[in-house]
């Protein structure tokens, strides 16, 4: 323990000597993270979120046990590859029945929320495993913790964590259900969790160019139902944004088979539009 806090330590240094690289400041990041929250907290601090946003914020689940297995069948192979970055991680997929909500987003433990409106919105099974993987790939940056932990300090967060700050974790809850600016990442967390996205939808077969036709998309209709794009709202999407995703995709060879809507055109059928 004590030689893996001085090794901490030294990377926290030596990446505050060397500003401007980005890999190795994105790392240290992770790496301070890491000791700031165990992946139990992760977890606990998930679970008292979840129960607020159930309690609080009055979200209701699809339970048609077709759509559930659908989405999940589409999320499990980019959660096992998800798993191979950040392993111990137990995800919970969860489908809010919301379709005028254009969101998903992902809370420490491996907690996945995806909206029925962005089910609706998709147009490819390739665009919706884009959303997830990249999704996942806040988990595996332990972006979210940081992002909570940012927020409303270690204390605060260690508390929603043993159940001991339902003030807090209210709070948390609020800002995720009402599109979460304040717990919106930054450029260098959706860069990164965009890498991670498209990695694990690739390897998983689908074309991880779903993730580029998404964001697309979104930017389309934003003058015409503004308001319910929420995941818009926190993933600003530009032309950096889709020349990055395109650089790498290219760099790394991505690609995958699946760019049709597939199985999704009948659970969009099966989904209340209302
Ligand atoms: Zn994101």
């Amino acid at each position: 323990m004590q030689r893996m806090v001085t090794a901490l330590l030294t990377l926290t240094l030596a990446s505050g000597l060397s500003t401007g690289c980005t890999k190795q400041r994105v790392g240290a990041e992770k790496a301070i993270a890491s000791v700031l929250i165990s992946d139990e907290q992760e977890n606990q601090l998930g679970l008292q979120v979840k129960k607020e946003l159930e309690t609080k914020e009055n979200i209701k689940y699809v339970e048609d046990p077709e759509v559930l297995a659908y989405v999940r069948g589409i999320s499990q192979p980019i959660l096992a590859q998800a798993n191979k970055d950040r392993s111990g991680v137990k995800w919970k997929v969860n489908v809010i029945n919301d379709p005028k909500t254009v969101n998903a987003f992902a809370t420490p433990g491996g907690f996945l929320y995806v909206y029925t409106g962005l089910l609706l919105a998709a147009d490819t099974e390739a665009e919706l495993a884009g959303v997830m993987a990249h999704e996942a790939g806040h988990v595996v940056g332990r972006h979210s913790a940081r992002a909570m932990v940012n927020a409303y300090g270690l204390q605060a967060i260690t508390q929603v964590a043993l159940g001991q700050n339902p003030g807090t974790a209210a709070q948390i809850a609020a800002q995720l259900a009402g599109g979460g600016l304040q717990l919106a990442h930054g450029r260098g967390e959706e860069t990164e969790a965009d890498e991670y996205g498209a990695k694990y939808a690739a390897a998983s077969g689908f074309d991880p160019n779903g993730l580029i036709t998404f964001f697309q998309k979104l930017q389309k209709e934003q003058g015409s139902t503004p308001g319910v794009l929420k995941w818009l709202s926190t993933h600003p999407t530009n032309e950096d944004r889709i020349a990055h995703l395109r650089k790498i995709i290219a760099q790394e060879g991505l690609k995958g088979d699946r760019n049709t809507a597939g199985g999704l055109t009948a659970i969009q059928a099966k989904l209340p539009k209302q």
